[in-house]
């Protein structure tokens, strides 16, 4: 019987808990927590999810604005605008779609992001923070962002009841704002975990020998039933599109279940807790500035 690791109940739970925040926050401060988003505009994708966020922003009382830039935006401009919404008191919590335009020195945008406003936690100070700790306790316990997708990963996790102390999880994708942030959380929890990437050797032989397996690198369908362990956990971050345009995960699902014991479906899996945990900390955002 395998189980599938849906995130939709969670997501939703989540979004309900913050109602009741942003209402004191209305109450105290007469207004509610704002986000302001940077959109890349020649990078659909990514315009797409941004608008899906704001809506669901929207949908439950945190007001949003959009602005974009373009491949003519340079660094200095994009540090102007991100410093100038860095200090902005009707800006809460600030979030830049990535990727970046080539032309543009992503490490300088992120750290010029207040790191009290860098809601998914992309800042040096924030990511440095969280790597100083060495457990998630330390983690979950400080005044810090973490970057909202590693977080859903351990939310939808422990939604489920998995425990991953002890286990040999092997983390797929190294970025700094997925892959390696998950790989530390799991690390964190006292999961012995192996950072794979695309220069990995004997992928697949790392992935027959792991009880989990979290995979974050775009690739369609790229995980078959012949690499996963028999009765492992799976956990999909991937979001691609394949031959029909349909969303999928990193992971052949439909291939790969009935070998598994629990495995994440792409849509409804990560990604909806990913949204929820981000509209969680643009509340936690603004209860701190404003110091509820
Ligand atoms: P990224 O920056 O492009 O990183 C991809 C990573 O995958 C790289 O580390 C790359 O290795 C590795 N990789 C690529 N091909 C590989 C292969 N054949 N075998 C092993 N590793 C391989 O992407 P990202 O921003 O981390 O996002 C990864 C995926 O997660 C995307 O599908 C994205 O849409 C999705 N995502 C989902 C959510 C959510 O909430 N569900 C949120 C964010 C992102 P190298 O380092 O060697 O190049």
């Amino acid at each position: 019987m395998t189980t599938i690791l849906e995130g939709k109940t969670l997501s939703s739970q989540i979004s309900s808990s913050l109602k009741p925040r942003i209402e004191k926050l209305i109450q105290n401060y007469n207004r509610p927590p704002h986000l302001s988003a940077i959109a890349y505009k020649e990078d659909e994708a990514s315009v797409v999810y941004l608008k899906k966020e704001i809506a669901a922003c929207e949908k439950i009382g945190i007001t949003a604005d959009m602005s974009y830039i373009d491949s003519s935006t340079g660094t200095g401009r994009l540090i102007s605008i991100v410093e100038e919404l860095s200090v902005s008191p009707k800006t809460d919590a600030v979030l830049i779609t990535r990727p970046l335009p080539k032309n543009i020195e992503a490490m300088d945008i992120w750290d010029n992001i207040n790191p009290v406003k860098d809601i998914d936690g992309v800042s040096t100070i924030n990511l440095g923070r969280m790597f100083q700790c060495r457990n998630f306790t330390e983690i979950a316990g400080n005044s810090f962002f973490i970057p909202c997708t590693a977080l859903a990963v351990i939310r939808l996790l422990q939604y489920h009841n998995i425990d991953v102390k002890g286990k040999n999880v092997s983390v797929l994708g190294r970025s700094p704002t997925v892959g390696k942030p998950t790989a530390h959380l799991l690390s964190s929890l006292d999961a012995t975990v192996t950072l794979c990437h695309s220069k990995t050797q004997n992928l697949a032989e790392m992935l027959g020998a792991s009880d989990m397996v979290v995979s974050a690198i775009g690739k369609p369908k790229f995980i078959t039933a012949d690499m996963v362990k028999q009765g492992s956990i799976l956990i999909d971050v991937g979001t691609n599109w394949d031959e029909n345009g349909k969303m999928c995960g990193d992971i052949d699902f439909e291939n790969v279940k009935s070998k598994v014991s629990a495995i994440s479906p792409v849509p409804g899996g990560v990604g909806p807790v990913t949204l929820a945990c981000l509209l969680e900390n643009i509340v936690l955002s603004a209860e701190r500035m404003r110091k509820v």
